[in-house]
């Protein structure tokens, strides 16, 4: 490894989705941003995202009418400010992305824009572009990001750990900024900065099946955790319930679309089974579906179940899935004339780093935005299109928070140090770890769960801890590595919550604690043992 070097300016942004990116260029003009992200700048959930973005800009729609969604898809559990503050903000949100040049697809209504209506939503309230929105808005935030010439873009770049004062042996404790391995010259950098944002999005390669791209590793959330930032609600994890299950694709979601078209989800001997886990069968809402499908796959012990179309013309099919077909026909399956095989699939995190309605962290100077942080807008359960509108409305008021704190001078800061590790002897270490880890959580802490199973996680997860931490300290810092940290302790916190929940409640499933308790409180985690 080559010598550490040293950078430093005004805001340091770790993640480059939507939040990431907004950020950066809601505060370019005026100061200068590091947007540092592991991959490439294209890499993240939010260029992969489909539905849109909901937003109140219909006039039949109201702000009262989106709260009161959002409030029952939550299961009574969404705190009513922050929900009030994101939906107010929801029109100013949507026209800044407006202004910017996404090209929403239009039609000649009132709007000028063709809204549609998901699952959850008594309105038609969500602006797409097409069936990809999410790439139109980050292709045209990057161009944007790209041409900033206050922006200084970090590709293959990993954040390690946050920098704070504390940890330097300092009083009064706020965050100093970043250790981040530059992957293509295996060197850890420095990065000081009077404000830290952490926008780096979801959790969901922590199971075994996931919708999320595989940057979606919970570093934040463990990053936060070990600069002594509360978590909280990790507990609520949404499931997609049917994601294509083969050895060759990855996160492909097979669209809840189908089964609306007649798709019938049925055991590897033919069986439909939903009617006899509920009345609506399919047409069940998301989480009935996932908790059925993960029901019959436990009680079988399948690797997966089949979502049947064949009984559908296929020149339908052609006509209405053509991605879809067009996919699975790659793969050798031609859903014309045999079933789909599915699994249901970590789709979205509800909790993580509790923020405060500008985006501000337990920590001084850090930030924490879009998926990885705990705004308490999604409540139990997240009502479909409101992430992407969560990540555009509190990057905004980062944004302000930013622009008007005073940004004390930073310390000289101490260099990585690397002395007394060597480069790592077996990374088969890494890798064996890595798919324990995604295996036990799938089966233990999944969408059905249970006191045994949640402590055989809890008592797997400790032996990870101690292999994990043993490595790391023994050994140079890689990008594998550093995931792997992260997934291990995002797992600690999501069991942990997860025990600490005795009541069912939105995406949280226990056999042993059925019912819901009268009132709805959240499960915050303190790093330092209080909750
Ligand atoms: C398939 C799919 C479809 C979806 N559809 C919709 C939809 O239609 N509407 C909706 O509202 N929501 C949707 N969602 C959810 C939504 O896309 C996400 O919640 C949202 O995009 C999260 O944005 P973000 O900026 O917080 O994180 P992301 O977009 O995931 O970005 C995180 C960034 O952080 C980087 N990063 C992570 N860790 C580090 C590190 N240690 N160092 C450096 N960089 C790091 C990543 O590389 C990435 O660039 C969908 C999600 C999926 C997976």
């Amino acid at each position: 490894m080559k010598k550490n070097a040293s950078r430093s300016f005004d805001v340091l942004i770790i993640g480059s989705g939507l939040a990431g990116q907004s950020l950066a260029l809601r505060l370019a003009d005026t100061h200068r941003v590091a947007l540092v992200t592991k991959k490439t700048l294209a890499d993240s959930a939010s260029s992969w995202a489909q539905g849109g973005i909901a937003a109140v800009i219909d006039p039949t729609d109201s702000i009262d009418a989106h709260v009161a969604d959002t409030h029952t898809a939550g299961a009574e559990l969404c705190n009513p400010q922050a929900t009030r503050f994101v939906i107010e903000h929801s029109r100013d949100a949507v026209e800044w992305l407006i202004q910017r040049g996404v090209p929403f697809t239009q039609d000649d209504s009132a709007t000028g824009f063709h809204l549609t209506r998901e699952g959850g939503h008594g309105q038609r309230r969500i602006l797409h572009a097409a069936d990809a929105t999410g790439n139109a808005v980050q292709t045209t935030l990057t161009q944007l990001v790209q041409e900033h010439p206050n922006i200084t873009v970090l590709e293959q770049h990993i954040a390690v750990d946050l920098i704070t004062a504390a940890k330097l042996g300092q009083a009064t404790n706020r965050c100093l900024g970043a250790y981040v391995l530059d992957i293509a010259r295996d060197q850890v950098v420095t990065i000081g900065a009077g404000h830290t944002v952490l926008a780096t999005g979801g959790i969901g390669k922590v199971y075994l099946y996931t919708s999320n791209p595989d940057t979606a590793t919970g570093d934040g959330v463990a990053m936060a955790w070990r600069a002594g930032c509360r978590v909280a609600n990790m507990e609520f994890i949404q499931f997609h319930p049917t994601c294509l299950y083969h050895p060759h694709a990855k996160s492909f979601l097979i669209s809840e679309a189908m089964r609306g078209e007649g798709g019938l989800l049925r055991l590897p001997d033919g069986t439909r089974f939903m009617p006899k886990h509920d009345v609506r069968a399919e047409l069940a809402p998301r989480d009935i579906v996932a908790r059925a499908i993960d029901f019959e796959m436990k009680r079988h012990g399948l690797d997966c179940v089949y979502l049947d179309m064949t009984h559908k013309p296929a020149d339908f099919l052609k006509e209405h899935f053509p991605n879809i077909l067009a996919h699975c026909l790659d793969l050798g399956i031609d859903i014309t004339r045999e079933p789909i095989p599915v699994v249901p699939a970590a789709h979205y995190a509800c909790g993580g780093i509790v923020t405060d309605l500008s985006a501000h962290t337990d920590v001084n100077g850090l930030y924490a935005i879009g998926e990885t942080a705990f705004t308490g807008l999604h409540g139990a359960n997240r009502l479909a299109s409101n992430s992407l509108l969560e990540c555009l409305v509190f990057a905004a008021s980062a944004a302000e928070h930013i622009r008007t704190a005073t940004a004390e001078p930073l310390p000289p800061l101490p260099e990585w140090d690397e002395s007394r590790v060597s480069d790592a002897d077996e990374m088969v270490v890494i890798s064996h770890n890595w798919a324990e880890l995604r295996r036990f959580m799938w089966d233990y802490v999944g969408i059905v769960r249970t006191n045994k199973r949640l402590e055989r996680a809890q008592h797997r997860i400790k032996l990870l801890e101690r292999e994990i931490a043993e490595y790391y300290e023994n050994f140079r810092v890689s990008n594998d590595l550093i995931e792997l940290r992260n997934l291990v302790l995002t797992a600690h916190l999501i069991v942990k919550s997860a025990q600490r929940r005795h009541e069912s409640r939105g995406l949280h499933f226990s056999r042993d604690y059925p019912d819901a308790f009268p009132r709805a409180l959240d499960t915050v985690l303190h790093p330092r043992g209080q909750s």
